[in-house]
C-alpha cells in the first residue's frame, strides 16, 4: 500500500499509486472532455475515494465502497463510468440504484455535469411518484445511464419498457439506506435481471451483514475501498458544528464571525478552487478583509496571500485543503469548515491549522442533515463530542455591534482631546435649544449608518425609561420640505414608531441625486454574460443606494449594457465600478455617443413619470416590477460589520487580550 492510502486510512486491495500521481484527475487517465469539466466546476484534486476507486472502475473490476454522503463517492462512479460509455450506442449501458428520488436526482444532475463536454449524453433520473407517461417517452429515447429508486426501475422491467441487456455497469449507491428502506428485495430482484457479465460496484457507509451478502453473492472478486479513520487527539481545539437547516450558508457565516468571541483570524475550508473565489470575494464585499487560496494561484501569489493573514492585513483566507497544506499561522483563531471534508483524515488536517502555538483553538463545521454520519464518524475519530451550536439571532448580532460601539466611545473619551468638539456640543444645544441626549443619539445615529447597530428585523432594545427633563424644552424638527414643527416634547430618543409603522430603509436613507439630468451609463455586462435587467437594477439599487424609480432605460446588448441614470458622484460611480453581476464587474461609465442606441423609440426615464413612491405606485410598467423584484438591501442583514474607519471595515472585536485600536474617526 502507498503511503498516501496509508496516511488517507484507506485499505484493501488496491492499486498503488504515488502521492504525486493522485493529485490530479489527469493523473487518474480520464479522457478530456471529463476533465475540461471537472476543470469547470472547480475541482482541484480527487478525494482519497476517488483517487482509489476511479482507477479500479475504469479497469472494469468490480468494486465495494464503504463511504458516506460527503466523501466524493457520486464522482468517484459517475466519472470512471461517462469514461467507459460508448455514446454511439442509443441503450443503458449503466444503471444507479439509489434509495431515494432525491438522491436519484441529485446523481443524475452529477452525471450532467461531468458531462458536459460529451455531446449526446442522456442521464434519466426515474423514480415512483413521477408520470409514468413522461419516463415511457425519456426512455424510448435511450438514455445512456438511468438512475432509480428500486421499485420503478423494476416497475419498468417488469413492464419491458427498460431493456438492461446491454447493460455494462450497475451502482448500488447507499446499499445500507436501500436494506434499512426495505429495498433489498427488489435490488435482489434487479441484480438477478441484469446481464451476468456486468462490472458492479457497491457503495455503502455501514457494511451490515445483509450488504455483505450480497456483495458475496453478485460482486466478483471486488477490490474494497475504505475510508478507515484513524484516531486523533485535538485537546486544544473547542469543536463545534452548526446543522445547515435552510438558512444561507453565508449568511450564517457571517453572523457568526461577528459574535465569535475569541476572533483574530479564520481559515475557510470550501472544496472547490471556484468557492474558495466565491466566497472570498462575497465576504470581501460584506466588508471583511477576504482573499482566496487555491492551487491554481502561483507559488508567489500563494505566500503573498499568507504573509498578509500573518501579518494582520487580511483576516480571512478561504481555501481548499491541498492550498492550505501546512500552514502554520498562529493568529488563526477559527478553522470553519464552510464545506465538509472528505475523510476525517482530512478535517484532523484542517482543525489543526488553529490552536498552534500555545493558544487554544476553535473549529466550527457546517453538516448538513444528510452529512450527519460524517459529522458522527469525526466525533469518533477525535474521540471528542462536537458541540451543536445555534445560529446567532439577529439581535445577538445587534447587541454585539452595540457592544462595540459603546466601546469605541469610550476609547475615544480616554485617548483624545475632545475640546474643540465639547464647544461644538455646546453652541449647539444653545442655538439650536436641543439636548445633548439628542445631539449624541443623532451622533450615534450618523456614525452607524453604513453599518447598522440596528438592523432590520431587530426589535428595538428595551432600554431602561430615560429620567424626565422638565427643564428641556420641546425639540424641533424639520419635515420633509424644511420647515420647523414642533414636535411633542414626549417624544424622547427610546420612542421610535413602531418598526412596521416606519418607511423601509431604502425609503428612510436614499441618496439624493440631481434627478433632472439623465445621463447614460455604459456598464459591462450583457446578454452574453446572462445578466437580466432586473438584476442590473437590483445591483445598481442596492450597491448605489439609488432608489429604484431613478434607474430608467435599460438596454442589453451581446456585450455590454446601458443604464439611465441621474449623474452619479464619483464615490457611487467607485462602488458601481467594483459592483457585480453574473460574477463580472460593471466597470460603469458614461457611455460614449451612440452606445446604447436602439431602435425602439427610448422609453421615458421613470423619474420623470408620476413621483410617487416606489412602494406605493401600482406596479404596470415592466420596470416597476423589476424594482420590485429586486433583493432589498436590507434583506442582506448583517451586511458589513460596523464602526471602522478604514475603507474595509475589520468585522470583529479585536480579542481581549489585544489593545483597542487607537483612533477610530467615524
Ligand atoms: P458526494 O459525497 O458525492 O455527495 O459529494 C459531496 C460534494 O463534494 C458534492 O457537492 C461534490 O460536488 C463535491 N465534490 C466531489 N468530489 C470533489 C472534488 N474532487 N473536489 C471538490 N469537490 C468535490
Amino acid at each position: 500500500m502507498s503511503a498516501f492510502m496509508a496516511n488517507h486510512g484507506l485499505s484493501g486491495n488496491i492499486m498503488t499509486q504515488s502521492i504525486e500521481s493522485i493529485e490530479s484527475f489527469a493523473a487518474l487517465q480520464l479522457p478530456a472532455p471529463l476533465l475540461t469539466a471537472l476543470a469547470d466546476v472547480g475541482y482541484e484534486t480527487p478525494s482519497p475515494i476517488q483517487a482509489a476507486c476511479i482507477p479500479i472502475l475504469l479497469a472494469g473490476r468490480d468494486l465495494i465502497g464503504e463511504a458516506q454522503t460527503g466523501t466524493g463517492k457520486t464522482a468517484a462512479f459517475a466519472l470512471p463510468l461517462l469514461a467507459r460509455l460508448d455514446l454511439a450506442k442509443k441503450v443503458p449501458q449503466a444503471l444507479v440504484l439509489t434509495p431515494t428520488r432525491e438522491l436519484a436526482i441529485q446523481v443524475a444532475e452529477a452525471f450532467q455535469k461531468y458531462a458536459h463536454h460529451m455531446p449526446g449524453f442522456h442521464v434519466l433520473p426515474v423514480y415512483g411518484g413521477q408520470s409514468m407517461v413522461i419516463q415511457l417517452r425519456a426512455l424510448s429515447r435511450g438514455p445512456h445511464v438511468i438512475v432509480g429508486t428500486p421499485g420503478r426501475v423494476m416497475d419498468h422491467l417488469e413492464r419491458k419498457s427498460l431493456n438492461l441487456n446491454r447493460l455494462s455497469t450497475l451502482v448500488l449507491d447507499e446499499a445500507d439506506e436501500m436494506l434499512r428502506m426495505g429495498f433489498i428485495d427488489d435490488v435482489e430482484w434487479i441484480l438477478e435481471h441484469t446481464p451476468k457479465e456486468r462490472q458492479t460496484a457497491l457503495f455503502s457507509a455501514t457494511m451490515p451483514d445483509p450488504i455483505r451478502r450480497i456483495a458475496q453473492r453478485y460482486l466478483r472478486e471486488p477490490e474494497q475501498v475504505k475510508i478507515r479513520s484513524a484516531t486523533t487527539t485535538v485537546a486544544a481545539i473547542k469543536q463545534r458544528y452548526w446543522q445547515v437547516r435552510g438558512a444561507d450558508k453565508l449568511e450564517a457565516l457571517t453572523r457568526m464571525l461577528e459574535v465569535e468571541e475569541e476572533f483574530e483570524a479564520a481559515l475557510i475550508f470550501v472544496r472547490t478552487k471556484t468557492a474558495t473565489v466565491d466566497l472570498a470575494e462575497k465576504l470581501e464585499a460584506r466588508g471583511y478583509e477576504a482573499a482566496a487560496l487555491n492551487g491554481d494561484m502561483t507559488q508567489g501569489l500563494r505566500e503573498q496571500v499568507i504573509e498578509r493573514l500573518k501579518s494582520g492585513s487580511l483576516d480571512i483566507v478561504v481555501a481548499t485543503d491541498v492550498a492550505a497544506r501546512g500552514l502554520d499561522v498562529p493568529r488563526i483563531s477559527h478553522v470553519i469548515n464552510y464545506d465538509v471534508p472528505y475523510d476525517t483524515e482530512s478535517y484532523v488536517h484542517r482543525i489543526g491549522r488553529t490552536g498552534r502555538a500555545g493558544r487554544t483553538g476553535n473549529a466550527i463545521l457546517f453538516v448538513a442533515p444528510r452529512e450527519m454520519r460524517m459529522l458522527k464518524a469525526i466525533e469518533r475519530a477525535t474521540r471528542q463530542p462536537i458541540e451543536p451550536i445555534q445560529l446567532p439571532t439577529r439581535g445577538a448580532v445587534a447587541e454585539r455591534r452595540v457592544t462595540q460601539f459603546k466601546q469605541q466611545i469610550l476609547d475615544v473619551l480616554g485617548e483624545e482631546n475632545l475640546d474643540f468638539f465639547y464647544e461644538v456640543v455646546r453652541r449647539m444645544e444653545s442655538e439650536e435649544n436641543v439636548a445633548t441626549r439628542q445631539i449624541a443619539a443623532a451622533l450615534a445615529f450618523l456614525a452607524q449608518r453604513e453599518r447598522p447597530l440596528q438592523p432590520d428585523g431587530v426589535d428595538v432594545p428595551e432600554y431602561p425609561a430615560a429620567p424626565p427633563r422638565p427643564e428641556r424644552p420641546a425639540f424641533a424638527e424639520r419635515t420633509e420640505r424644511g420647515d420647523r414643527t414642533e414636535r411633542p416634547a414626549k417624544a424622547e430618543w427610546t420612542e421610535r414608531p413602531p418598526r412596521a409603522e416606519r418607511p423601509p430603509r431604502e425609503a428612510r436613507e436614499p441618496r439624493t441625486f440631481a434627478a433632472d439630468q439623465v445621463v447614460r451609463y455604459r456598464i459591462e455586462v450583457g446578454r452574453n454574460q446572462g445578466a437580466l435587467p432586473k438584476e442590473i437594477v437590483g445591483a445598481i439599487a442596492n450597491e448605489g443606494g439609488i432608489e429604484g424609480k431613478l434607474i430608467g432605460q435599460i438596454n442589453l446588448f451581446d456585450d455590454y449594457s446601458t443604464v439611465e441614470l441621474p449623474s452619479l458622484p464619483p464615490e457611487v460611480l467607485d462602488i458601481l465600478k467594483r459592483t457585480r453581476v453574473r460574477q463580472l464587474p460593471l466597470k460603469i461609465r458614461v457611455a460614449e455617443v451612440g452606445e446604447g442606441d436602439v431602435r425602439r423609440p427610448p422609453a421615458k426615464p421613470r423619474w420623470d413619470k408620476e413621483r410617487v413612491p416606489a412602494r406605493e405606485s401600482p406596479r404596470k410598467s415592466p420596470w416597476e416590477t423589476q424594482t420590485q423584484e429586486r433583493r432589498p438591501a436590507s434583506a442582506e442583514f448583517p451586511s458589513k460589520p460596523p464602526y471602522r474607519s478604514e475603507k474595509k471595515p475589520k468585522p470583529f472585536g479585536k480579542p481581549a487580550d489585544k489593545p483597542p485600536v487607537k483612533k477610530r474617526p467615524y
